[in-house]
């Protein structure tokens, strides 16, 4: 390895943890800068598909991932009523690990992404704002082995952050914003991909429960998703996402929930009644329509939401933030480690990020539509019948072609390291 190179990461969420454990796996020093006054995430559960362990695997987190949470086939689709739309079998031609979901709950996640980082020795900076940055410049052609005395390779980006104590600046030869939806290193370098209202709000809570069988199943309903599964041995995380105005206040949010699912499944009715006041958060839902028009600027990669918020309506976004972090360290800090040409490592990461996350935005906007878009009145028993009519099988290979996702080889140099 050529050694020596740096990366500053913007946001110490997801991607940004996930991106700085695949530098660090690199030899890069890496340099994370997280907004809020603690590497903490509030939030409730997620659940991941094959991709996102496959990621965890290359991160070197997957058993303890797996230690912490739970893991369980997809089930299926049922209306409010608790009917099956769509019931995916336990057999078939589409191997059974591949829609496995692996439910876990984000403090859990973020606390081994957090050690992982620490451990492989990425410096972890907290109540550090990103407020600008300097894209820099990265010539074709050139090997990037130390950036700044070696001018022909290009100059580095730079990023400037505020702390208690003042403004700081700092260099590096690769800058990862992981800033988020509302990443402000995305706006700055691009302007025009606007954060839009999803036209959704999403409640969520995870509850005390070891008698849910745990298998992640979706309801669908005028207007509304609901889905819940088990994220530990007894803990259940539920969510419903419903169509209504931004910023909406509710006097009294639970009371307002169990009002909003009266009339369904006796099983989502008892999920929402276990729920204490205190458990039930709500946040009103944000995508990046079309995703960032390019993920590299100059030496600075955008992955995460800051690159493709998309609609959760497919539960891709953590999963794509961690092969946002796998491939930025396999596509491009590993093989400039190895002496290879940076601007087409930048170039190609660039081209199959965000083919693949193209891909799944659009295929989540397909879902939003079907699902919990769809209006009252005729559409629903409209909806419900094809959906009872049409064979599980595209259903199934379409969530296989999601999951079946692998990270790159690691560059053979890289990995005998
Ligand atoms: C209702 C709902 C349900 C979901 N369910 C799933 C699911 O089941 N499975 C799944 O895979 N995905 C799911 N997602 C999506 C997933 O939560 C996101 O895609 C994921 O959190 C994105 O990670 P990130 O690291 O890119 O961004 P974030 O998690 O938003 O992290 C960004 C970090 O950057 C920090 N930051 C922001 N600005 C700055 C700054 N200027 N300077 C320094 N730091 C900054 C923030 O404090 C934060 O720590 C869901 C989303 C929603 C809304």
């Amino acid at each position: 390895m050529t050694g020596g190179q740096t990366a500053i990461v913007a946001g110490g969420g997801i991607a940004g943890l996930a991106s700085a454990v695949a530098l660090a796996q690199a030899g890069w020093r890496v340099t994370v800068l997280e907004r809020a006054p603690a590497f903490a995430e509030v939030g409730a559960g997620l659940g991941f598909t094959a991709n996102g362990m496959a990621a965890l695997r290359a991160l070197g987190i997957e058993e303890a991932v797996r230690a912490a949470g739970h893991l369980a086939p997809h089930a299926g689709y049922q209306d409010r009523g608790g009917r099956w739309l769509v019931r995916l079998p336990e057999t078939g031609p589409v191997p059974r690990t591949v829609m496995t979901i692996c439910g876990i709950h984000r403090q859990q996640l973020h606390a081994a992404l957090r050690q992982a980082a620490e451990d492989i020795g990425a410096e972890l900076v907290t109540g550090a704002e990103v407020t600008a940055v300097r894209s820099g410049s990265v010539r074709s052609g050139v090997p990037s082995d130390n950036v700044r005395s070696a001018d022909p390779a290009g100059d580095p980006a730079a990023v400037t952050w505020r702390t208690s104590t003042g403004e700081h600046t700092g260099e590096a030869d690769l800058v990862v914003a992981a800033d988020g939806v509302r990443s402000t290193v995305r706006t700055q370098l691009f302007p025009d991909a606007r954060v839009r209202y999803a036209g959704s709000t999403s409640w969520r809570a995870v509850v005390r429960d070891c008698a849910f069988e745990g298998r992640l199943i979706e309801v669908w309903g005028p207007g509304t998703e609901f889905g819940a599964l088990r994220i530990s041995a007894d803990e259940v995380y539920w969510y419903g996402e419903f169509v209504h105005a931004e910023a909406a206040h509710f006097a009294d949010e639970l009371a307002t929930a169990e009002a909003h699912f009266a009339g369904w499944a006796p099983w989502v009715r008892a999920m929402v009644a276990g729920t204490a006041a205190s458990q039930l958060m709500r946040h009103d839902v944000y995508h990046l329509p079309g995703g960032c028009p390019r993920y590299v600027r100059g030496r600075v990669v955008i992955t995460g939401d800051a690159a493709h918020a998309m609609l959760p309506t497919i539960g891709q976004g953590a999963a794509t933030a961690l092969e946002d972090g796998v491939c930025v360290g396999r596509m491009i800090a590993a093989p400039v480690s190895d002496g290879g040409d940076m601007a087409g490592a930048l170039a190609a990461f660039d081209r199959a990020r965000r083919r693949r996350c193209g891909q799944l935005a659009r295929q989540a906007n397909l879902v939003a539509r079907l699902g919990f878009e769809l209006g009252d009145g005729w559409r629903q028993p409209v909806r419900n019948t094809l959906l009872r009519l049409i064979p599980t099988g595209p259903a199934l290979r379409a969530g296989a072609r999601i999951a079946s996702w692998t990270p790159p080889e690691q560059p053979a140099r890289s990995a005998q390291e």
